[in-house]
């Protein structure tokens, strides 16, 4: 079954938080542009075209700002608009991405009368101090409060983090990644910290102050993150930055990790590490790697920096890939030849 989103985005106009990665407020100052039911018809009617409804679970996706911050009548407008899609099941659910302290039992309530299936929290960071630092204006403790009572509620939860936001560490993540875990989230999405145009962060990376991660710390940090959520049976939906309504990425990323395929260097990296640790079972001076035809690129890395890191680990290892549709995507095989 393939899944697909359709994405609404809904500008969080007013946003009375400034948080430190965040250029909304500059962006929703300049456009004043607010979303109706009828361009929620519009978005999911034009993509329903598109999309083979028989074998797709199809959801509504609701991003943006914090979707339960904006005007109660007009939640209500959208949510309405997409339920009717969920009536007539011509879709299967609805996200929508909201902030922590955004969440309570009246807004849930709200939320399940509308059939919201899943609620993703911007949680960043689980530590208080990071957190002020960045000026979210909300604590741990209401993560976790919001967490419990979506669960509770049988919506689904969703949690994103941040690696790399101002004051955090290598060790300040893995913790928040461990907090994170431990509040049970059904999806989780990596958005290593980028310096946006218009935001704080971008003042105090250009005064100096503020130094995001680079590429490499930032998969290293996301690598170890993505491991962890599914050794916990976590699924990781998204690792990187997706291009949106509000950041065009050649005109708004001024510095930090991006990388248009930054999911798949993590993936790619999983990939080696794991090799790597096969290979030492193995004493062999040959081997024959088989893939898929589609994993090979993941398999060989950016740059073939996986068969780089394999060799300098192994330097009298000859590695012959081969492909073969008859192995699964994702998974390899190690033959000794
Ligand atoms: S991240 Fe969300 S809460 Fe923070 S400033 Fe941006 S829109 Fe407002």
């Amino acid at each position: 079954m393939k899944k697909r989103t359709i994405p609404v985005f809904v500008p969080h106009l007013g946003c009375p938080n400034d948080c430190s990665f965040c250029n909304q407020k500059k962006i929703t100052g300049i456009e004043k542009k607010s979303v109706s039911a009828g361009d929620v018809h519009r978005i999911v009617s034009q993509h329903l075209k598109t999309i083979e409804r028989e074998h797709t679970h199809i959801e509504i996706g609701f991003f943006g700002g914090s979707f339960t911050g904006i005007d109660k009548a007009l939640q209500e407008e959208l949510l309405g608009a997409a339920q009717s899609y969920l009536k007539e099941k011509k879709v299967d659910g609805i996200r929508l991405s909201t902030r922590p302290d955004y969440i309570d039992e009246e807004t849930i309530e709200r939320l399940q009368s509308f059939g919201v299936t899943t609620v993703e929290l911007g949680v960043q960071s689980m530590d208080d101090e990071v957190l002020m630092k960045n000026l979210r204006g909300h604590t741990a403790e209401d993560t976790v409060r919001a967490s419990r009572l979506i669960k509770n509620s049988g919506i689904a939860l969703g949690h994103q983090v941040m690696p790399g936001l101002y004051g955090d560490s290598p060790e300040g993540f893995r913790e928040t990644v461990q907090k994170s875990m431990a509040l049970s989230p059904d999806c989780v999405r990596i958005y290593p910290t980028l310096v946006i145009r218009d935001t704080r962060l971008c003042e105090w990376y250009r005064a100096g102050k503020f130094t995001p991660l680079s590429l490499s710390e930032a998969v290293d940090q996301s690598k170890e993150a993505v491991l962890a959520y599914r050794a916990h049976g976590i699924s990781v939906i998204r690792v990187g930055l997706l291009a949106s309504d509000t950041i065009s990425v050649d005109a708004d990323v001024v510095a930090g990790p991006y990388h248009p395929a930054f999911g798949e260097l993590v993936e790619s990296a999983i990939v080696c590490d794991a090799i790597i640790s096969e290979l030492s079972e193995k004493n062999e001076e040959s081997v024959e790697i088989k893939v898929h035809p589609h994993f090979v690129s993941t398999l060989v890395g950016e740059k073939r920096g996986n068969i780089k890191k394999i060799q300098e680990t192994y330097p009298s290892l000859q590695i012959k890939i081969v492909q073969d549709d008859a192995i699964n995507f994702g998974e390899w095989r190690i033959l000794c030849i």
